[in-house]
């Protein structure tokens, strides 16, 4: 059965997104409610509910998602140096704080003060 919430309706086009980045395995867009001036998430379009569900033989594809976020949170506002940067944040689970049940990164980032959710 296909994934119904909002996260895969985006990947298969059902649902608007404001893109900043796609290519055959992942997406990245801007958070319709952001908590920082630059408040990104990264999915991964193949169907994985949280970090509770990746083990030993998902590194691959887990590391170039993960070498994505520099590249994405430089063009899309986040200050470069030890002055800028970002936060990546994973909710995963109930206990975790997770709303939408698919794999997703925040990247959260912009000139302070703002406070994280
Ligand atoms: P979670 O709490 O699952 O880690 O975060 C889900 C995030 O998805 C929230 O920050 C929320 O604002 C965002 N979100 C929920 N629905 C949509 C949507 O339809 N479009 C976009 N762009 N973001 C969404």
């Amino acid at each position: 059965m296909s994934e119904n919430n909002v996260f895969a309706r985006i990947i298969r086009g059902e649902l608007p997104a404001n893109k900043v980045y796609e290519d055959d395995e992942f997406l990245a867009f801007h958070d319709i409610d952001p908590a920082a001036p630059v408040h990104l998430l990264l999915i991964p379009k193949r169907h994985v509910v949280s970090l509770q569900d990746v083990g030993p033989e998902d590194a691959a594809w887990l590391g170039r998602m993960m070498a994505l976020i520099p590249k994405l949170a430089l063009e899309n506002g986040c200050r470069p140096g030890p002055e800028g940067g970002f936060r990546v944040v994973a909710n995963s689970g109930d206990d975790g704080g997770q709303e939408v049940p698919h794999l997703h990164f925040h990247i959260l980032g912009g000139e302070r003060p703002w406070k994280p959710k």
